[in-house]
């Protein structure tokens, strides 16, 4: 596969799973445009993950190009426990406890084994089963036993979430089955750590602080799903690296209707402070079982990738669906439309000035006035491509946060940073040794570009950079640049 500086911007996140775990569907999925591969937790074994780690890791090389591995692991998921015959029909009105003990469940009591859900259970308290297709009110509690009504009933089944919106849970949010699952994800060099139901910055505190204590310490992504999240949604956003709208859980947490206007609120926040954030969740649903996406689906995806998202995901499309590699195509197809848009709507939205700061540490603003001004001059000398150099990542987020119409390359000295650039909007990562020298900086990147076949003699380049290399976070140098002007290939 050719990198190619004309493909999409927009990255996109597929869930991996039975239906996309062998070889032929993996490097198909890689070609029609998969940037990142999850890999969900909530379900299968450490020797399949493992296994489709590194299938994912050697086809990413055979292809030439770079997929992160993002793990996402389950966190503190409240289930039943098994029924003796499903489902078991529920009408409103009847009665039904939940209970502690290992019980078979019928139609009468159903087993709950998380002592520390029930704790914080009141009565009066609202329950959402199944996605929240069933409605519990809780009735009586007691140190066992929570004795609910059916308010909304339905087809119960073994396993189903349970969720309580409204109360104010004191769930760890670590679970040991997590702690394993981290353990295993860092051994397998993961790229990502995504955290689920995360409530304030100190549950992304614990999570780095357990990746400390393991010796190893890689990118978290927030999952924004519960309502306390949203409450404290800035000082997450400032912890970790990046942001998932978990619109699936969110959407059973906060009302459904909501959603869109979260989804947009966090993806600004995100954009602000140049920090990745993927959309997630029933993006191209239907396409589980049919080849094309509804009408709504496509406008879904488009109006993400307007609001600013930097990528968007795929589930069950891609992990259980008839269609995982048609899933992929479709989004790419539906985000290179978007980003024309876009690009129109980026350059006549932009205000006449940028804010001027008052105060603050001042290297990050010259960044970010390079990065700003990248946009601006890319508009009059229209570059084939703007080259970041980045130890870390920090200038290429803040050059993708402009949105600029050319695609950017960022050429990094390290693997961790390389493979993370693969979740940022707009960026190819193209891995290069370390230069001392403006000279040799030139020398190297472009050489890199060329023998890639992203750039040719006579193209032009915008190059940002950080003099003295090898510090980090403190862009100050852009040059325009003709491709062989310094002799260079
Ligand atoms: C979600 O709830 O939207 C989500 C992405 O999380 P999960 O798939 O783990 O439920």
């Amino acid at each position: 596969m050719h990198l190619n500086l004309h493909n999409k911007h927009t990255k996109i996140v597929a869930t991996l799973g039975p239906a996309s775990r062998d070889a032929e569907t993996l490097r198909a999925m890689i070609r029609a445009g998969m940037n990142v591969a999850r890999i969900n937790f909530s379900h299968g074994s450490h020797d399949v993950h493992g296994e489709t780690i590194d299938l994912v890791r050697r086809l990413a090389e055979e292809e030439g190009t770079v997929v992160a591995i993002l793990c996402d692991i389950q966190g503190p998921k409240i289930r039943l426990g098994d029924l003796a015959q499903e489902p078991v029909v529920l009408n409103p009105g009847d009665s039904i406890t939940l209970t502690l003990d290992d019980v078979v469940g019928s139609n009468g009591i159903v087993s709950l084994p998380h002592p520390e859900f029930l704790r914080d259970i009141m009565p009066g308290t609202t329950l959402l089963l199944d996605d929240g297709n069933l409605q519990f009110s809780v009735k009586e509690t007691t140190a066992r036993e929570l004795t609910c009504e059916v308010v909304i009933g339905g087809a119960l089944r073994s396993r189903k979430g349970v969720s309580a919106p409204n109360a104010k849970l004191t769930l760890s949010a670590i679970t040991d089955k997590d702690r394993k699952d981290i353990e295993f994800a860092l051994s397998k060099d993961c790229d990502y750590i995504a955290m689920s139901f995360v409530r304030s910055a100190n549950d992304i505190r614990e999570l780095q602080w357990l990746m400390k204590h393991l010796g190893k310490e890689v990118a978290i992504i927030a999952k924004i799903e519960m309502g306390e999240a949203l409450d404290n949604i800035e000082e997450i956003i400032d912890v970790c690296q990046g942001i998932m709208v978990a619109r699936g859980d969110l959407g059973i947490e906060t009302p459904a209707e909501e959603v869109p206007f979260h989804q947009k609120r966090i993806i600004n926040l995100c954009n602000a402070v140049a920090k990745p954030v993927i959309t997630a969740t029933q993006m191209l649903e239907s396409m589980t079982d049919n080849p094309r996406p509804t009408r709504a689906e496509a406008s879904d995806v488009y109006n993400a990738i307007i609001d600013g998202t930097d990528a968007i995901m795929l589930s069950a499309e891609s992990a259980s669906g008839n269609f995982p590699v048609r899933s992929v195509e479709v989004m790419t197809r539906i985000s290179r439309i978007a980003e024309q848009h876009l690009r129109r709507m980026s350059a006549n939205n932009r205000s006449a000035a940028a804010k001027v700061p008052d105060d603050g540490p001042a290297g990050e603003y010259v960044s970010d006035a390079i990065s700003r001004a990248t946009f601006d001059i890319s508009r009059f000398v229209k570059p084939t491509a703007i080259v970041t150099t980045s130890l870390s990542g920090y200038t290429t987020r803040r050059v993708a946060k402009e949105r600029p119409g050319t695609t950017i390359l960022c050429m990094t000295p390290s693997v961790t940073t390389q493979r993370r650039m693969a979740l940022v909007w707009g960026v190819i990562p193209l891995l290069v040794e370390e230069f001392t020298t403006i000279d040799e900086m030139i020398s190297i990147i472009v050489r890199a570009a060329h023998d890639r076949n992203l750039v040719h003699r006579g193209d032009r380049l915008i190059i940002i950079a950080g003099v003295p290399f090898g510090i980090g976070g403190q862009t100050n140098l852009m040059k325009i640049h003709t491709v062989g002007e310094a002799g260079e290939i």
